[in-house]
Order: C-alpha cells, then sequence, then structure tokens
C-alpha cells in the first residue's frame, strides 16, 4: 500500500529523515520505534504531508503523494493523529468527532451516525457527546483525537505516541480499539515509546535511528534487549579522532 523511497527530510538546517526507504502493507498494524529525536514524528509529519520532502518518493495506493498538502493528504485517505492531539477543546465532543468527517461531502445525519459508531469503539465517550472536550481526562481526549481522525474514513492512519501520559488501563483500551481497527482493514502505524504494548498489538516493528530506518522484523518473535536498547540509546559512543 505505501512505499517510501529514499526520502529526505530537512527542519531548516538539521536533517531529520535521510534517505528513507521502508514499505507497509495493506491491513497490517506497523510499529515504529525509536530513540527521542530518531525522526519518528518527523516520518508521520511527512505521511501526512505537514514537512515537504527535499528528495524522495511516497508511493501510496500506486501515486506519489511526496509533498501534497495535508488537506489533500487526508484526500487520498491517509489521517494524522499528532502527539499533542490537538483537539479543538472548546467544541464539543460531537462536534469535534463532526469536524474530522467535513470534507466528506456526506450529510449531518451520516456523519452523526458515523460518529455513534466510533463512540462504540470508544465507549468511555459514550454519554459524553455534548461536553466540552477540553474537560475531557487525557484519556478520552486521546480516544476523541483517533475517533476524529477516523471520520476522515482513513485507508491509512499514523498515529503519534498515543500512549503518552496515559495510566496502563487507559493504554490497553486504546490499543485493544487499534487491534479492533485493524480488523476492519484501516493499515496503522504507530509510533510508540511504550515498546511493551506497541510490540503486544503490532504485526511487524521497524526500529529508526538517526533519521532512517536501522532494522525491521515480526513483532511476534522476540526483539533481544540489547537491540532495543541500542535503538532507544543510540550506537556505541564514537569518539573524535587522536581520542583513545
Ligand atoms: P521524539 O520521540 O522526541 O518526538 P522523534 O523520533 O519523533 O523524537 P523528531 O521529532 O522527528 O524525532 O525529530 C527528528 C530531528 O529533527 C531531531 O533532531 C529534532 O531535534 C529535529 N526537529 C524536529 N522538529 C524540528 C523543528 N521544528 N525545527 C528544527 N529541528 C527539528
Amino acid at each position: 500500500m505505501l512505499s517510501i523511497n529514499g526520502l529526505d527530510v530537512y527542519h531548516g538546517y538539521v536533517q531529520a529523515l535521510r534517505n528513507l526507504s521502508m514499505e507497509v502493507r495493506k491491513g497490517e498494524l506497523l510499529a515504529v520505534l525509536g530513540a527521542n529525536g530518531a525522526g519518528k514524528s518527523t516520518l508521520l509529519g511527512t505521511l501526512a504531508g505537514l514537512h515537504k520532502p527535499a528528495s524522495g518518493e511516497i508511493i501510496f495506493n500506486g501515486k506519489n503523494v511526496a509533498g501534497y498538502k495535508p488537506e489533500k493528504t487526508v484526500r487520498q485517505g491517509v489521517s494524522l493523529v499528532p502527539e499533542k492531539r490537538e483537539i479543538f477543546g472548546s467544541l464539543s465532543v460531537m462536534d469535534n468527532l463532526l469536524l474530522g468527517g467535513f470534507h466528506r461531502r456526506e450529510t449531518k445525519g451520516q456523519l452523526i451516525k458515523e460518529a455513534g459508531e466510533i463512540l462504540e469503539l470508544f465507549s468511555p465517550l459514550r454519554g459524553r457527546e455534548g461536553d466540552m472536550a477540553g474537560s475531557l481526562s487525557g484519556g478520552l481526549q486521546q480516544m476523541l483525537a483517533i475517533g476524529r481522525a477516523l471520520m476522515a474514513k482513513p485507508e491509512l492512519l499514523l498515529l503519534d505516541e498515543p500512549s503518552v501520559g496515559l495510566a496502563p488501563l487507559v493504554v490497553r483500551d486504546i490499543m485493544s480499539a487499534m487491534a479492533k481497527l485493524k480488523d476492519t482493514g484501516v493499515t496503522i502505524i504507530l509510533v510508540e515509546q511504550n515498546t511493551r504494548a506497541a510490540l503486544k498489538v503490532s504485526d511487524r516493528v521497524v526500529i529508526m535511528e538517526r533519521g532512517t530506518i536501522r532494522g525491521s522484523g515480526s513483532s511476534k518473535e522476540p526483539v533481544s534487549d540489547k537491540e532495543v536498547r541500542q535503538a532507544f540509546l543510540g550506537k556505541t559512543l564514537v569518539r573524535p579522532a587522536g581520542i583513545v
């Protein structure tokens, strides 16, 4: 479904992605792990059209979408749930959900029906439709942020650290909702610091280091602690020339 070839992305003078290539199969749940600053958020942001690549291709369903603007990317079927959630705090839960589908030219009645299905998936949100989104707990806000992205009917859902700052039971609910979504055929790329939860829910894992993919494998095979530790802490120290 997705084939990324030789992607280079800069933030000003900082090169955040370096000649990054990877493939994502339709219907899989791919976890992306790596240390802070490895480039995980930049990868998701670039797939969502927030960062324009300096070079490289993003072939999504046979079309090169690299450099598409975010609104055009959403219409291709790619939705991002950003790390900071970015819900509209002063709007109601229902209005946040409806806004997620605003570009789809559906009737309001149809969108309300679909919002109801999302409330089924994230049942703790049920009965809170009229509440201001900003008054919800962090866990419910995260569910709402994912729900809003789903209202765009994405084929590819990008999740940036959904578990950050949440209690273990809420993380479990969110991960089990991801597994249910995957069963409906949505392809998911999940960036996570919570390695254990990510390995449990995903089919495959890629490890990023310094802007590129360092390794990949099935999440069901045991990942050696050394490999994961290295991905999080970086490679062995490189000593400057001349220092022993
Ligand atoms: P984290 O887990 O901390 O979010 P990450 O793996 O998601 O890390 P990115 O946030 O993509 O990594 O950052 C990749 C590199 O790009 C880092 O060196 C970071 O400092 C740099 N970077 C990210 N955003 C910007 C920006 N807006 N301006 C300048 N540099 C940036």
